[in-house]
């Protein structure tokens, strides 16, 4: 797969690599992971919140959200929401909401995602918090009897519950003993950093996940794969671990040295040389190994903790990792054909629409009487291409998330998600492994973006 330009990035400037690890350097089975997350959820609401054991004959589908999405906790509402904030899709709970219920709702249909109503779901690891939340809506409208709590009281008892499994070990514990059920080997990930290392890049990792667990998934992902280095440690420069982002990249926390195999911490107020940490931060950590800003380039699949936070705050160069790429971009080949017709029909519904205003611009101006049949014919064709336009998008959608579409577009516009991805990062891709079809020094080029009055007639991007 090929890796997508925003921004111009040179890697010959680039000095440093460093790495998020989970759904980054480390890949998932997110709809196994997922299904666990839920799971474990569900039975964290039973035992701490005193939920209904019913809740535990709940199934997941881990395709009815997609990343990106908006929950409205107050409405118990799930939204698809473009660039400028407009909703074009809502589910209330799993079902959908017409376009009036949803105009009705939100006069306007258009959403201040800063009000604390709303909450993003930025990553993969939060695909599970919106199944469950949507399906609890649906329970709670189902058997008002139950005296389930209201919804956004609901959304923030998910929250607890799906943040404890991340915490309490219930997750982690899971995948430890199970690695080859919830974790992908990609051997060619290995391959693509033993290049970059041979091209003298410096890899680090900066991941929020414990030591433990790290070192369980590199030792597991990385280290059977090494053709130039022992193990992981020997790669990877620096690895920080519980790095707490977005906080890393901000704040001055102190750094912790880890004893590699033991784990055992010790308290680190040294400058900071290669090895395995907790905690710390940006700043120090850039200072201590003799980098400049813009001579790192950070890879992390966190829109939010790994991109945005560190794009305003360090300046680093920023990689986004959007594991959902893949499906989408087969997705717009095998449409091709599909969005051609759509094209040829939005054309003839335009010249019909304006052989109607000219039929009206005669009575306008010279006050001669409209053939009504005439128009109404023209409307009766129109109508029909809406029809034939109506079916040819639930086929183009077919292709994408059946609920939801597509990740990166929400109607004609890109999706609130994408309009981040192209603010914020530099490049993105499906996986890190793409990089192994890039030289490490190559020099990535944006292509021209265009503006709709430069369409028709400015020259061609290449030039
Ligand atoms: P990273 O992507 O390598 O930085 O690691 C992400 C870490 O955050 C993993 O250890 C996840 O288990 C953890 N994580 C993800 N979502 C949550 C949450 O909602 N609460 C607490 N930890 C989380
Ligand atoms: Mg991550």
């Amino acid at each position: 797969m090929s890796i997508f330009v925003n921004r111009v990035l040179n890697m010959k400037h680039i000095k440093v690599i460093g790495f998020d690890m989970d759904h980054t350097l480390v890949r998932y089975h997110s709809d196994k992971f997922e299904e666990l997350t839920f799971n474990e959820s569900v039975q964290k609401l039973i035992s701490d919140k005193e939920y209904p054991k019913e809740i535990s004959e709940f199934k997941f589908d881990f395709n009815s959200a997609i990343r990106g999405l908006i929950v409205d906790k107050v409405n118990g509402n799930i939204l698809k929401v473009s660039l400028y904030n407009k909703i074009k899709t809502a589910y209330h709970g799993t079902k959908v909401l017409s376009y009036k219920e949803q105009k009705k709702l939100y006069r306007g249909s258009s959403v201040d995602l800063s009000e604390a109503q709303y909450m993003s779901i930025d990553t993969t690891f939060s695909i599970a918090h919106t199944v469950l939340f949507a399906q609890l809506v649906d329970l709670k409208d189902k058997k008002p009897d139950l005296d389930l709590p209201e919804y956004a009281n609901i959304a923030d008892d998910v929250t607890y519950a799906v943040d404890l499994a991340h915490r309490d070990g219930s997750l982690k514990d899971a995948v430890k003993s199970n690695l080859a059920d919830y974790v992908i080997k990609d051997e060619k990930i290995v391959n693509a950093l033993e290049k970059y290392a041979k091209y003298g890049k410096r890899l680090w990792v900066v991941t929020n996940s414990d030591y433990n667990y790290t070192k369980a998934l590199l030792d597991y992902t990385i280290n059977p794969f090494l053709k130039d280095h022992k193990d992981w440690t020997e790669l990877f420069e620096i690895t920080v671990t519980l790095a707490c982002k977005p906080r890393f990249f901000t704040d001055t926390n102190a750094f912790l040295s880890v004893e590699d195999n033991t784990g055992l911490m010790s308290n680190f107020d040294k400058k900071v040389v290669p090895g395995i940490y907790q905690g710390g931060n940006a700043i120090k950590l850039q200072v201590d190994m003799g980098v400049n800003e813009d001579e790192i380039l950070y890879l992390g699949d966190h829109i939010y903790g790994d991109i945005v936070k560190l794009k305003k705050a360090c300046g680093w160069r920023t990689a986004l990792v959007i594991e959902e790429l893949d499906r989408e971009v087969a997705a717009y080949k095998s449409t091709k054909a599909i969005s051609i017709d759509i094209d040829n029909l939005m054309e003839q519904k335009i010249v019909l629409e304006k052989l109607i205003d000219n039929l009206y611009s005669k009575e306008h101006e010279f006050g001669e009487k409209v053939a009504k049949d005439d128009v109404f014919s023209k409307f009766d064709q129109i109508d029909k291409i809406d029809k034939q336009i109506g079916s040819l998008i639930k086929q183009y959608e077919a292709n994408f998330n059946h609920h939801w579409g597509e990740v990166m577009r929400a109607g004609a516009e890109p999706s609130i998600f994408a309009s981040q991805v192209e603010r914020y990062a530099c490049i993105y891709m499906t996986k890190v492994s793409d990089f192994c079809d890039y030289n490490p020094r190559n020099y990535y080029r944006p292509s021209k973006k265009k503006m709709s009055h430069e369409l028709n007639y400015s020259l061609p991007s290449s030039s």
